[in-house]
């Protein structure tokens, strides 16, 4: 699934090759995704210039004169930028040709993935609901903290709760807390505000040191240009059950929370 990372990354490839391009044509290929492809859209993009990608969470918005385009990729999703004339394949659901011979295409075999539509006066109620940027300022220890207070479930399933803080997956949510040292099966509510510090410039570090790999979760993740590309972290603890710890060489545990797989060290997190 394509986590933060990866769509910070299609973000930052996507930007050179759209901004500033006029929208020829709209084209539905496949209507329902998650939800249904507004139609709408055919009418409302054309003509219409791309002024602007930005990011939340893990939705990327398109910024138009009218409103913004809203992106998810879901499972299984990604978006390549080609030239016009390239045949399209099997799971190109949407596609916007632009007015350099190119197109944006949107390809999801599972389609898990959303493009909807919101106007400018008003913001998408899926959007409204979330928790600040981990890469932000507002996102620090004194935010986390006061979260925390009077929570009683774990640490690592408090930090994967996009209206706490968004983008923290699995495999960053176990390593972050590896390398704060601080238990996934910790109370949320009876951690202090000292270790939430750590915790914090640790998610900061885990999720910028993967943005700057490209993203790290899939083996499968194309890049805009459509190519495939097979990014790389070194992993800690992550997928790692019974293997030394590098750091006090005992043995990773696995453990399931919140049906998740957790992976950590008994003896370097407490
Ligand atoms: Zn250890």
């Amino acid at each position: 699934m394509p986590e933060l990372p990866e769509v910070e990354t299609t973000r930052r490839g996507l930007e050179p090759l759209i901004v500033d391009k006029k929208i020829i044509s709209v084209h539905i290929y496949k209507k329902k995704l998650r939800w249904e492809i507004p139609q709408h859209l055919i009418a409302t993009l054309k003509n219409q210039t791309i002024r602007k990608i930005s990011r939340r969470a893990k939705y990327l918005l398109i910024d138009f004169s009218d409103g913004q385009l809203v992106m998810h990729l879901g499972m299984t999703g990604s978006i390549s930028v080609v030239p016009i004339i390239e045949p399209l394949k099997k799971h190109h659901h949407f596609e916007l040709k632009l007015d350099n011979s190119s197109s944006m295409r949107f390809h999801d075999p599972r389609r898990f993935g959303s493009i909807l539509w919101q106007k400018n006066d008003e913001e998408l109620s899926l959007l409204k609901k979330l928790g600040p940027e981990p890469l932000s300022y507002e996102f620090d220890e004194n935010s986390l903290f006061n979260a925390s207070i009077g929570k009683t479930k774990n640490i690592k399933t408090f930090i994967m709760d996009s209206n706490i803080v968004v983008g923290v997956g699995n495999i960053y949510a176990s390593e972050s807390l590896f390398l704060a040292g601080i238990s996934p099966k910790r109370e949320a509510g009876k951690t202090s505000k000292k270790r939430y510090k750590i915790l914090v410039n640790c998610i900061k570090e885990v999720l910028s040191e993967s943005i700057n790999n490209g993203g790290t979760t899939l083996n499968d993740f194309s890049n805009v240009d459509g190519e495939a590309g097979y990014f790389y972290q070194i992993l800690s603890v992550y997928d790692r059950k019974d293997m030394p710890c590098n750091r006090c060489s005992g043995t990773i545990k696995k453990i399931v929370q919140n049906q998740r797989a957790t992976y950590y060290c008994p003896k370097c997190q407490h």
